[in-house]
């Protein structure tokens, strides 16, 4: 059920990844091919611990893989992908930075000028709705707010595509669905870099509301157990008899 572009924009290739545990060696990905298309809202599913967060640790280059390709734009990926965004679970903010300094981050280890760093981190802290919280800390943010300090900060460097792991996950149910619907409007926002969004998540419905199509993950050692289209239109009703469809045959696979 893996479907091959001709010409990939992202693509992962029989990619294995293993780690030594306990001076064991176990394999925690294994055999994993996937293409995602330029423009593409996908979502990744599978069972806790099954190896999405290594999986998006492969994509951006932070890891490599034991053995497989990462292809981007036809090229073989060596490195960390400048034109990656990444999007964590605990907000991964720096207690000590300000909401400012915290989103300027990634641009001052780009060694950009200041002039245009403070352009951009102007730009994005305005888009994701934190004017006036600039030189607030993030003890003194809600949830939600760390979570818009975390994707000013991945927006920052104007990537292409945005990795998000399990993003909404520390967040009220209200918050996550603004969020939710934020994350969207950014998607399609004409002003924004980003075109193309790797989720990953343990909650289908979320995969099905936001995402063009449904990766169902193995467990552990992972793999691409069946790609799920999403083509109902948007913005998606919950109450659409086709999301319960969906919704249940992705319980299937996962269960
Ligand atoms: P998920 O995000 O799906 O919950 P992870 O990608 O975090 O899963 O982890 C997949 C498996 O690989 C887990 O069993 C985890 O213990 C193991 N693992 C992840 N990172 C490391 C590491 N740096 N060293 C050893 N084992 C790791
Ligand atoms: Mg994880």
């Amino acid at each position: 059920m893996v479907s091959m572009d001709k010409n990939p924009f992202l693509r992962l290739v029989d990619v294995e990844r293993v780690f030594s545990e306990q001076g064991r060696i176990n394999p925690a990905i294994r055999g994993l091919s996937l293409d995602v298309s330029e423009g593409e809202f996908v979502s990744l599913v599978g069972p806790s611990g099954c190896g999405k967060s290594t999986l998006l640790r492969i994509l951006q280059g932070l890891i490599a893989p034991t053995s497989g390709k990462v292809l981007y734009r036809d090229t073989l990926q060596t490195g960390v992908n400048p034109d990656m965004g990444m999007v964590f679970q605990g907000f991964a903010l720096y207690p000590w930075l300000n909401v400012w300094e915290n989103v300027s981050l990634g641009l001052v280890a780009r060694g950009v000028d200041t002039r245009t760093i403070r352009k951009k981190v102007a730009f994005y802290i305005d888009k994701v709705g934190l004017e006036g919280y600039e030189e607030a800390y993030p003890r003194e943010l809600s949830g939600g707010m760390k979570q818009r300090v975390g994707l000013a900060r991945a927006l920052c460097i104007e990537p292409a595509i945005l990795l998000m792991d399990e993003p909404f996950s520390n967040l009220d149910a209200l918050t996550t669905l603004t969020l939710r619907d934020e994350v969207l409007m950014l998607w399609k926002d004409p002003e924004m870099s980003v075109r193309t969004i790797v989720m990953v998540t343990h909650i289908i419905e979320e995969a099905i509301l936001m995402s063009d199509r449904v990766v169902v993950l193995a467990r552990r050692p992972t793999h691409v157990v069946e790609e799920i289209p999403v083509d109902l239109p948007r913005p998606r009703d919950r109450r659409d008899p086709e999301f319960d469809r969906l919704s249940d045959r992705i319980f299937s696979l996962i269960s």
